[in-house]
């Protein structure tokens, strides 16, 4: 063996060595930061068409049966049109998704959330509200509501009070407010939400899903 095999074989034994290492390496559990950068690279895939799909294998689906780890919760509206995984370029397994019209946290939505960060140890949840928001433009219309709708929009009227007074858009101010009104209500559940959030061991953060460009805009604390 001449000297550059030799060289050549030193470096494949030196990549296998490495893979092997990688391979071996104990799963960091990723943090609320990376995860919500992963959220912000997989919105802009999504707001320009170039997907990448990730987690949408067989192989993938049958991991899952072991059990899930979802990285981040998003409570978000029912809408037909905001459905998570699309507009974050996600898979199966990635995203532990509560999504009600209004994406209000009534108890069942708070109950999700605090089976995902406290039995899965999501480290991030996002509340996302949306441009053209139904039940918000409900709420600020006003008008009789049938059925149980009265309950739903008793829940984003408190929003829609604060954007009555505020310059601009009033159904896209409620929208934004209701996001507000939902984090900080997250932020300060007891008895699990708020000790978790105070340890540093979960973060909340809002959003804003526009239809027109894809786009998702963070709410100001979630920016850096
Ligand atoms: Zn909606």
């Amino acid at each position: 063996m001449n000297s550059l095999s030799k060289f050549r074989v030193l470096i494949l034994f030196g990549l296998l060595l490495g893979a092997a290492s990688l391979a071996m390496a104990p799963q960091q559990a990723p943090t609320a930061d990376s995860v919500l950068q992963e959220l912000k690279a997989g919105n802009i895939h999504h707001a320009n068409h170039r997907y990448t799909h990730p987690h949408e294998t067989p192989s993938r689906q049958r991991e899952l049966i072991a059990g899930q780890n979802p990285h981040a919760v998003i409570l978000g509206c029912a809408d037909s049109r905001v459905p998570p995984e699309i507009i974050f370029d996600q898979g199966l397994g990635d995203l532990f998704t509560v999504r009600v019209a209004g994406n209000v946290a009534g108890v069942n939505e708070l109950a999700s959330i605090e089976y995902a960060v406290e039995h899965l140890h999501t480290p991030l949840v996002v509340v996302m509200g949306h441009q053209k928001c139904g039940a918000v433009s409900a709420a600020v219309e006003g008008g009789e509501a049938v059925g149980h709708l009265p309950d739903l929009i008793k829940a984003i009227q408190p929003a829609v009070d604060k954007a009555k007074g505020m310059p601009g858009d009033v159904i896209e101010n409620a929208v934004r407010n209701n996001v507000d009104i939902v984090v900080q209500l997250l932020r300060t559940s007891q008895p699990v939400l708020a000790p978790l959030v105070k340890q540093g061991k979960l973060r909340i953060v809002g959003a804003v899903y526009s239809l027109d460009t894809g786009k998702v805009t963070w709410l100001p604390d979630a920016t850096q």
